[in-house]
């Protein structure tokens, strides 16, 4: 940790140097630079009673709606400068080889926002501060950490669970709001380029039969050529059901009305949905695949009732192969019920810290 020491507050000079520290975090790649620096390595090192101003790198979010037509973006990167005289001055901040930025160091703390350059490598720049005509008020260096890049693929959607949060009715008629919603900001995001166009994705299939047998010609008219358009995905299940609760025949007829949305709009329905359920019958596969579905995203209970399935199975996509032997689906299975999944740079939440200790508590009674 650098610090900073209380002292007289004198004219600037030159002479007295600033202290830098860093402590940086990315969005998407956590921390990027955690060092503190410290005075020492200043070439005209202060009196040890000096008051050096102190400088923090640190990485602020970008920010929002910034694109970069295909190329990858800059890691923000902030450095924060305290300085601790009543006099301001001048200075000159150089990093690595960024070009040198004007800094006015006044009483307080300034920040200078900059763009680096993305690397998938450990990375050691120097930071230097001058003044106007070169004098060296001081240098130290930035460690910065790896940058791991994302792609973040946002799939909008609501969860339908009748009943449980609402009166059903109340339920039946958020569920064809969001429908409406979903399909208004497809037609506001049509003309953006393809993959930053809204898509509304129909979690079960029951809320779209709602909507077609409760809304007139018109609308129903515009759901179809919605779904055609690809500007509301369609997933295959009717229900979130407890399949394990299915004869054979009621696994199958989960997926008709897919089928029949299928054919009369010629929307590829390939995948599937089910969330907040503990579990999902071997038949399930089965049914799915001969109705042409290949991809499975379940969303299972993450509190009780689920076995170590999120200890054995949690992001790690497999192919569940059916009884028959060679039906087969993609299943993936997300972490949190719901489909939230993955809650990048947020804690862990304690339930789930829960869950790792049962289930490590489990595995070590076995
Ligand atoms: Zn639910």
């Amino acid at each position: 940790m650098s610090t900073r020491r209380r002292g007289s507050r004198s004219a600037p000079c030159p002479n007295r140097s600033p202290s830098v520290g860093s402590a940086g975090r990315s969005p998407s790649s956590g921390p990027i630079s955690t060092a503190r620096w410290a005075a020492p390595n200043w070439p005209s090192s202060p009196p040890a009673r000096s008051n050096p101003p102190q400088c923090h790198a640190r990485s602020p979010r970008p920010a929002p709606g910034r694109t970069h037509a295909g190329r990858p973006p800059p890691t923000p990167l902030r450095l924060e400068v305290d300085y601790a005289y009543a006099t301001p001055i001048d200075a000159v901040v150089q990093v690595g080889d960024l070009a040198p930025r004007p800094l006015r160091l006044s009483a307080g703390r300034q920040s200078l926002d900059f763009g680096i350059p993305l690397a998938e490598t450990a990375r050691a720049w120097s930071v230097s501060i001058t003044t106007p005509d070169g004098q060296r008020l001081g240098t130290q260096t930035l460690e910065i950490s790896p940058f791991r890049p994302l792609t973040i693929y946002v799939l909008p959607h609501s969860h339908t669970d009748i009943g449980y949060t609402e009166l059903q009715t109340a339920i039946e008629e958020k569920q064809v709001n969001n429908l409406l919603a979903g399909m208004e900001a497809a037609r506001r995001t049509a003309s953006y380029p393809e993959g930053a166009r809204f898509v509304w994705n129909v979690e079960v299939l029951w809320a779209a039969d709602l909507f077609l047998r409760r809304l007139g010609p018109e609308q129903r008219e515009a759901f179809l050529a919605a779904v055609q358009r690809g500007e509301v995905a369609l997933c295959g299940l009717y229900l979130n059901e407890l399949t394990g609760l299915c004869r054979p025949e009621e696994l199958v007829r989960l997926l008709r009305f897919a089928t029949q949305l299928r054919a009369e709009t010629g929307a590829p329905l390939q995948s599937a949905m089910i969330s907040d359920v503990p579990g999902y019958t071997w038949g399930t596969v089965t049914a799915l695949a001969h109705a042409g579905v290949k991809y499975f995203s379940v969303a299972p209970n993450y509190f009780d009732r689920i076995g170590d399935i999120l200890v054995q199975w949690e992001n790690r996509p497999f192919w569940w192969v059916g009884p028959d032997g060679h039906s087969r689906v993609l299943v993936w299975i997300p972490f949190w019920g719901y489909a939230l999944s993955h809650r990048y740079g947020h804690p862990l939440p304690p339930a789930r810290r829960g869950f790792r200790r049962q289930a490590r508590a489990a595995r070590l009674s076995l």
